[in-house]
């Protein structure tokens, strides 16, 4: 039996793949490469190229492979260019999801592992955050996000398609020997743009706002390893497997961290001084996000192997230091 993982040539599909088939998984991906990497999937993955929204291709795909399961990351997570163009997110990821759901009925493959995230929760009314919490996202992406969940939680009802939503907080870093990891262009994320100042590709680095009613007035994060996240999708399949009922996770590491704690770690980390200016607060950013994971914890038996940011940011400044150009296929795509 095969697990399809929709997206495995991006950031977190890429090590979710390889984490797959260090544990003996027979996997099969589908991506069309929009933002993701032909050469971040593993050698041992089987690799399709194609559209989650492309029904005749994800049908001969699930017509070759006996699918036990899939994990769905294809989507796009980009909040400021969600709030531009809103439809754009509702065409790739939502209509993604029913182009999917669609595909697995028809093939009768009842389990899907999601990529969700803090998003959905908008604004936080308490930290750190519940699972049970509202949901009310402050931006198309988060939307989009939700209504993704809610169509799984209706097709499960309809179809008996179960699912795990994982609600990420803030993922980084990369496989410990450097062969993967993050390259997104634009980059948007933090740890990867505080790394490119360190590398000297930046001159510096902007901190979207320093009025915020946090420690340092700075935005507070809970950042997550890839890997521990990675490995969370293979502790959420096996659950499925097991019979259990459909189910939400945040995946978190319930400790937050300021912008400016993340730059001071990151000087720390990589020798260098990393130049940076205070600069306005950028739309949507909420003020903090914690995550409460002990959910994942107790009932996926959920245990991160990288605990403190400094490790984290230690993993990606490896990836960055062997991988400058990050994959360098750019003029290909
Ligand atoms: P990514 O852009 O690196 O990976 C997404 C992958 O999906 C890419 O390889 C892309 O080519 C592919 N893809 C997109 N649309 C597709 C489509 N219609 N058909 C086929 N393939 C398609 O992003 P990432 O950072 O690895 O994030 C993966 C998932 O995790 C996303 O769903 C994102 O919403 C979610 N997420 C990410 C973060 C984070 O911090 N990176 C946080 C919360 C949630
Ligand atoms: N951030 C920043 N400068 C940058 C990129 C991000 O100050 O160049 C801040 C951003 O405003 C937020 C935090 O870093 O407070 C994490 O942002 P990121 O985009 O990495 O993740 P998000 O929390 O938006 O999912």
């Amino acid at each position: 039996m095969t697990v399809l993982v929709l997206g495995g040539a991006g950031y977190i599909g890429s090590h979710a793949v390889d984490r797959l088939v260090q544990k003996g998984y027979d996997v099969a991906v589908v991506d069309n490469l929009v933002t993701g990497h032909r050469a971040a999937v593993n050698k041992q993955a089987r690799f399709y190229e194609g559209d989650v929204r492309d029904q005749k291709f994800l049908n001969d795909v699930f017509d070759k492979e006996d699918i036990e399961g899939v994990i769905h990351f294809a989507a796009f997570s980009v909040v400021p260019e969600s709030m531009e163009k809103p439809l754009k997110y509702f065409d790739n990821n939502t209509a993604g999801m029913v182009s999917l759901l669609e595909v697995m009925n028809k093939h009768n493959v009842k389990r899907i592992v999601f990529s969700s995230t803090a998003a959905t929760y908008g604004e936080p009314k308490q930290i750190p955050i519940k699972e049970t919490d509202p949901q009310i996202p402050t931006n198309p992406y988060g939307e989009s996000k939700l209504m993704m969940e809610k169509i799984m939680h209706w097709s499960d009802q309809a179809y008996g398609i179960k699912f795990v939503a994982l609600r990420y907080f803030n993922v980084a870093g990369a496989k410990e020997d450097g062969s993967i990891g993050e390259d997104h262009h634009p980059e948007t994320h933090l740890v990867p743009i505080i790394l490119q100042v360190a590398a000297g590709e930046r001159k510096e680095l902007s901190i979207f706002g320093d009025d915020y009613p946090t420690k340092d007035g700075t935005n507070v994060r809970d950042y997550v390893h890839v890997v521990d996240l990675a490995d969370a999708h293979i502790l959420a399949l096996e659950y499925l497997k097991a019979g259990h009922d459909s189910n939400a996770f945040n995946l978190g590491s319930s400790t937050g961290f300021s912008n400016k704690e993340m730059l001071e770690a990151a000087r720390k980390v990589t020798g260098k001084e990393i130049p940076a200016k205070m600069a306005p607060r950028r739309a949507g950013d909420p003020s903090t996000l914690i995550a409460a994971s002990d959910k994942a914890r107790e009932v996926l038996n959920w245990q991160p192997q990288f605990d403190n940011v400094e490790d984290i940011i230690r993993t990606a400044w490896n990836w960055k230091q062997t991988h400058p150009q990050g994959y360098n296929d750019r003029e290909t795509k």
